[in-house]
């Protein structure tokens, strides 16, 4: 191809990053800003100016007139407020381009129409924004021009984290504290810093642009309200890893090269599952830089679709019986020594730090399996989560035949004598087996699964920030690593008293491991036998952010207040409850105004063409006409009756005062009635001409693109 590019000349270009300051900044002021960046260190204000000024002479040498302070409010999407680089004219008429760097470490924004949960009264609508130079800046560049992104993160006035990014970097700081005490009982002193790592997969669907404007319900809500399956699904699983098509590929080319530039690692692109349905994952990262990069993938496929006319749909479920989207969210803990506490090794001693590494993962997630399944509540996943596509909405874990063969002979004799597929491998109570890595199969079905060296948590939705599930693991996982550390640091002996809290942890927490089919009823029963929670829509998961349970934990490490966790309820209710309302809305828009009209026209034009015949020729049979008059006529008046239940239904849920209440009416009785009112028209899609049909049906949107 002529117009190749060089991946490695252009990666990174609109990024400040190391070596832009390594090659800008002065000597001391780069290695005074590393420091703090590596060690995790507070800013110094004093060398903010000298940051600011080079930040700002690169963003204009590349174009740049705007600046914004990048963050993520508690929508679940970034948030940005433009202010240029001029100051005040001259006497000359002259303006200068001005970035301090006080405008670099701290900006003030009125913030009151963020969702806050209360958190902010109104008299003190003053949100702040904070830099997190853990993330660097990059430019943006748009039809508005080239902007210099600031990453921050967004505070009330009393410090009360107002975004996503805020108790992210606090349970980064939780979590490297104590996987800093396990290294160390374990004698790797060396180790000062531990990272999670994050990778995420991201899944999509592309669909043509002029079909998706004809729909209301894609543009409003993201996903189909009304549509009948086309005659081919997905069940000749052709479309999974098949060739990319011209048009896509192209596609993903723009997308690949805009992250490219952007420092964003784009690594695999394949077909997904569903027709028309995509995933890319980049290389993992730092959480928070893995978050925040997210967040650029999802956009840059966004604006990328509508520039070539496509349109891009990160909703779980777009497409009703067609598999939804998801996000894989990589896991793995890092160290600046460079090992994955994750990673089974070679050596013995380190598989013991490993296996103890595992059992506090399974009791961090056994025990807060309610958290970590909130943490993927998104209304768009209610669609997905246990409908036989993705997990089912219950936790477990998925460790694999050998480990699973490992715990259970931890469990019952004390050590284990370990065979592995061909090679048997004996061990004694410190000399632990190493693990092929590969000797594990995978298995699709479970919502957190151990794949190799890293853990997969799979139920976070397609549309959803993956920061609130990485907040979850990082510090349900520091808490386990606490308790452990905490008794280990105090032994007598440490070999049997490791070997003695895996044994138990192992032990206590073996219910929360399954390797089994979770997509099965049976599953469903056996996690309910085991009592394993089965949180199955949004608005059941939230009360489990404010327990006590939930207060002591996040409390404890300082990752939310007890009051950061009632907002965050506060606000996920009301999030279902507009999501569920504006659907509920579209739907009784199209329906009326679109849907209903257009059946009616055709049974105008049945009815004429009944006493067309009958006119022609008094013999002839019109029953297909009169029966087809008959049968679309039945459905009308359901679709009729079901339009006017819903409106009722939704005017009644959005008078409830009470958050949770009014979420719960929205679930209880505005869902089943959009329910009651698609069907009807679904089936009428089916046998209503096609001409007369108002709006693409799902077999012109994901096989056409
Ligand atoms: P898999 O096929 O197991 O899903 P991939 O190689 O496709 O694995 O990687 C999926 C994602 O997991 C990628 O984003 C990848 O960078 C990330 N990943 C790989 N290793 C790790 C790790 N140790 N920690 C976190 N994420 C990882
Ligand atoms: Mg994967």
């Amino acid at each position: 191809m002529n117009d190749a590019i060089n991946v490695a000349d252009i990666f990174g270009e609109n990024v400040f990053n190391e070596s832009v300051m390594k090659e800008r900044l002065p000597k001391n002021i780069y290695k005074r800003l590393q420091q703090t960046i590596e060690d995790g260190r507070e800013l110094d204000p004093t060398i903010a100016d000298a940051v600011a000024h080079a930040m700002k002479e690169w963003a204009i040498e590349n174009g740049a007139t705007h600046y914004t302070h990048w963050f993520q409010p508690l929508t679940g999407v970034t948030a940005e407020k433009h202010d240029s680089f001029i100051g005040a004219p001259d006497e000359n008429g002259k303006v200068r381009m001005n970035l301090s760097g006080k405008e670099l470490i701290k900006g003030e924004t009125d913030g009151s129409s963020f969702p806050s949960g209360g958190l902010r009264a109104t008299f003190e609508a003053r949100g702040y924004t904070a830099w997190d130079c853990t993330s660097p800046a990059f430019l943006k560049k748009d039809a508005t021009g080239v902007t210099l992104c600031i990453p921050t993160a967004f505070c009330s006035y009393r410090g009360e984290a107002l975004d996503k990014k805020t108790p992210l970097l606090r349970s980064m700081e939780a979590i490297d504290k104590q996987a800093v005490r396990i290294f160390h009982l374990f004698g790797n002193t060396a180790v000062k810093r531990v990272t999670p790592s994050v990778g995420p997969e991201q899944e999509y669907f592309l669909v043509d642009r002029d079909k998706y404007l004809q729909r209301k319900d894609l543009i409003y809500t993201g996903r189909t309200l009304f549509g009948a399956m086309p005659p081919k699904g997905q069940e000749m699983d052709d479309h999974y890893y098949g060739v990319i098509r011209e048009r896509i590929g192209a596609y993903m080319r723009e997308v690949n090269e805009e992250l490219w530039k952007l420092g964003v690692p784009a690594k695999t692109q394949h077909n997904e599952v569903a027709p028309a349905q995509h995933e890319l994952a980049p290389i993992y990262d730092k959480a928070n830089l893995a978050v925040d990069h997210n967040q650029l993938v999802m956009e840059t496929m966004k604006k990328v679709a509508s520039r070539r006319g496509l349109a891009c749909l990160l909703h779980e479920k777009p497409f009703q019986g067609v598999n939804g989207s998801g996000k894989h969210n990589n896991w793995s803990l890092t160290s600046d020594t460079g090992v994955n506490m994750l990673d089974p090794g070679v050596m013995p001693h380190e598989n013991v730090q490993f296996l103890l590494v595992l059992a506090c993962i399974m009791k961090a997630v056994d025990v807060h399996a309610d958290l970590l399944r909130q943490s993927a509540a998104v209304p768009g996943n209610d669609y997905r989560l246990g409908a036989q596509e993705a997990p089912p909405a219950i936790i477990s874990i998925f460790v694999g035949d050998q480990l699973e063969d490992v715990i259970d002979q931890l469990c019952s004799t004390g050590s284990a004598i370990h065979s592995i597929t061909g090679g048997k491998l004996t061990t004694g109570v410190t000399t632990l087996p190493d693990f092929d890595k590969d000797a594990t199969d995978r298995n699709r079905t479970s919502p957190f699964a151990f794949t190799g060296n890293k853990f997969e948590f799979r139920m976070v939705g397609s549309s959803d920030s993956i920061a609130e599930s990485n907040v979850v693991l990082n510090t349900i996982v520091a808490e386990a690593f606490k308790e452990a550390a905490d008794e280990l640091e105090k032994a007598e002996d440490f070999d049997l008293s490791v070997h003695n809290l895996i044994k138990r942890l192992f032990t206590e927490h073996r219910r929360i491991i399954f390797n089994g089919n979770g997509y099965t009823e049976a599953w469903v029963r056996e996690a309910e036998r085991r009592g394993l929670p089965n949180l199955k829509c949004m608005v059941d998961s939230i009360p489990s952010l404010v327990t006590e349970k939930s207060f002591k934990l996040f409390g404890d490490f300082g990752v939310y207040t007890r009051a950061e966790l009632e907002a965050r309820a506060e606000i996920e209710y009301e999030a279902y409850a507009k999501s569920v309302n504006i659907e509920a809305k579209t739907m009784i828009d199209m329906a009326g105004k679109q849907i209903i009209p257009a059946v009616i026209k055709y049974t105008t034009v049945l009815a004429e063409s009944v006493s067309a015949v009958r006119a022609a020729c008094p013999e002839a049979d019109a029953s297909v006409q009169t029966e087809l008059l008959k049968e679309i006529s039945a459905l009308l008046a359901e679709m009729k009756k079901a339009l006017a239940d819903l409106e009722k239904k939704t005017d009644a849920s959005a008078k409830i005062e009470d958050g949770s209440a009014r979420a719960h009416a929205y679930y209880d009785n505005v869902v089943p009635a959009m329910n009651r009112l698609r069907a009807p028209a679904d089936r009428l899609e089916m046998i209503v001409d096609k001409e007369f049909w108002p709006i693409p049906s799902y077999g012109d949107l994901i096989f056409e693109v």
